[in-house]
């Protein structure tokens, strides 16, 4: 952790007569500190990489002083689940600007057990490409599984075991900060929670976190939050839920406050669970994901078509496929976000497609599928829900998305508008939580839950990683139809005491680092 002694004496000389020798100086802002505390007005100083002054104090020399009245100035935003693992190697996406224009500062990746399991290679690789903002990655569980035993469900061996606790174990000392399930997934979906319990504790041993898309988000929301607390006893680290939410209309009738609930008792009992949300009543996966149960994707593409065709099991998996699609008003709650194949039926659902092809939703499905799938958005939560879970001090603002840039598809707009939206439109304009909650919701809680060391605050000593926005102009202007828009009303951003956006214009040096986890 940060050294308080250095932080108080630092805090000390700068509320004392001697003057601060700084780069920059924010002047008179509204500091939000990462601790949830209110906002007051004061000044922020920075020198080299570190913050070195918050609060009044004089300032030595001619610094670059900022004018930041009437604008908040906070801890720059940590995103704790990002998918941007490939696109912050590649030379496009790497500026992350999606996110920057956020005023987020560092990224997550290796979420829902998907990433690279090799982290060694993967922190050279960014760091030698550059890239646009700090990035923390966790190992993914269902990436490490597949190239140990291959996309089978079984029980793994003795010696495969053996191989992925070696695997977890120099991921560890390579930097990861923990490990990421996705138990909807393939072939993580197969996985007995013994497995994972085991993996968890050769995490636990390097002092990381288990994050995890659990089982079940739905009507089995409540079992599945279960199993994650029993990894987190049992293995002996802290427990992460990736995007909380009660997921589908069957569910909207309370479960999302049993999950709550659910969660608050453990906390209660002295065990470390948090969780995080984006602030919005659609998510976004794989259609394969959304409506095959997991029964039928073992194996490969090929095998997963042979099986629409087979006598025995094609019968079964379409009438499992017409099931989920009746959960979801027949296909008209999914989107297309994603198929290049008919790029044409990108940002429309299943039922309108279905009917512009004169076909039904399952048609659509099975021919999405036999050409190797599609990324959808779903419209699967209720807003009651959204706001319930937001609320809570336990849950981090995360957006699930990933770093790009404006094309043809029609994403989820969460990757370009998650922190605008939670903090200027639900907290700010419908004041739905105190800014200052949500500001933690970001910065200060997030840096918790990694245990991230001299970040999410706005203290001396600290990085300085930095936002500051305007509280009448942060929104996000990314919607479901239109999502390739940034977020407005970052005027400056700072990254590892770089200015990245100055007055509201971007400079993306790739000031970005790859952050090491370091056993305590
Ligand atoms: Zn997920």
């Amino acid at each position: 952790m940060f050294n308080v002694n250095a932080a108080l004496l630092l805090l000390a000389i700068s509320l004392g007569a001697e003057p601060v020798s700084a780069d920059f100086v924010l002047k008179n802002g509204t500091l939000f500190d990462g601790s949830g505390r209110p906002g007051v007005v004061g000044d922020a100083a920075i020198k080299g990489e570190r913050i070195v002054a918050v609060g009044n104090f004089t300032v030595a020399g001619n610094p670059k002083t900022i004018d930041c009245t009437g604008l908040f100035i906070a801890p720059g935003f940590i995103d704790l689940h990002t998918h941007s693992d490939e696109p912050l190697l590649h030379p496009e996406t790497r500026a992350n600007l999606n996110y920057l224009r956020q005023g987020v500062t560092t990224v997550v990746t290796g979420n829902c057990g998907l990433g690279p399991t090799n982290v060694a290679v993967y922190f050279e690789e960014l760091r030698n490409g550059g890239v646009g903002s700090n990035v923390i990655h966790l190992i993914p569980h269902n990436n490490l599984k597949a190239q140990v035993m291959g996309n089978v469900s079984r029980l793994p061996t003795a010696k495969e075991m053996a191989e992925m606790e070696r695997l977890i174990d120099k991921g560890m000392n390579d930097g990861a900060w923990g490990i990421s399930t996705g138990l909807i997934y393939n072939p993580g979906t197969y996985s007995k929670t013994e497995e994972i319990i085991a993996l968890a504790k050769v995490v636990a041993k390097h002092g990381g976190i288990y994050a995890s898309h659990i089982r079940g988000e739905g009507s089995t929301v409540l079992d599945s939050i279960e199993e994650a607390l029993r990894i987190g006893r049992e293995a002996g680290l802290p427990v992460h839920i990736s995007h909380l939410k009660a997921s589908g209309r069957s569910v909207w009738n309370g479960k999302a406050a049993e999950a709550v609930g659910l969660i608050k008792q453990a906390r209660a009992s002295g065990q470390a669970v948090t969780a995080d949300q984006y602030p919005y009543i659609a998510s976004s996966t794989s259609l394969r994901a959304t409506v095959v149960p997991p029964r039928f994707r073992e194996g490969s593409q090929e095998d997963f078509v042979a099986r629409i065709s087979n006598k025995e099991t094609g019968p079964k998996l379409r009438k499992a496929i017409e099931e989920h699609l009746q959960q979801n008003q027949n296909g008209a709650d999914l989107r297309i976000a994603r198929y290049q194949r008919r790029p044409e039926w990108q940002g429309k659902d299943l039922v309108t497609i279905a009917e512009m092809e004169a076909k039904t939703p399952l048609d659509i499905v099975l021919e999405i599928e036999k050409n190797g799938g599609a990324q959808i958005v779903h419209f699967s939560m209720s807003e009651d829900d959204v706001r319930l879970i937001m609320k809570q001090d336990f849950v981090a603002t995360a957006s699930d998305g990933s770093a790009m840039v404006p094309s043809s598809t029609v994403p989820h707009p969460r990757g370009y508008g998650c922190f605008a939206c939670k903090i200027g439109r639900y907290s700010i304009e419908d004041r739905a939580l105190p800014v200052e909650q949500a500001i933690r919701s970001a910065s200060g809680l997030p840096a918790d839950i990694l245990k991230l060391p001299e970040r999410g605050y706005l203290r001396p000593t600290f990085f300085a990683d930095i936002v500051v926005f305007d509280p009448k102009t942060y929104r996000d202007t990314a919607t479901y139809d239109r999502p390739h828009q940034y977020a407005n009303g970052v005027k400056w951003l700072f990254i590892n005491g770089k200015c990245v956006i100055e007055n509201g214009a971007d400079k993306s040096p790739l000031a970005g680092r790859v952050l090491k986890h370091r056993e305590k």
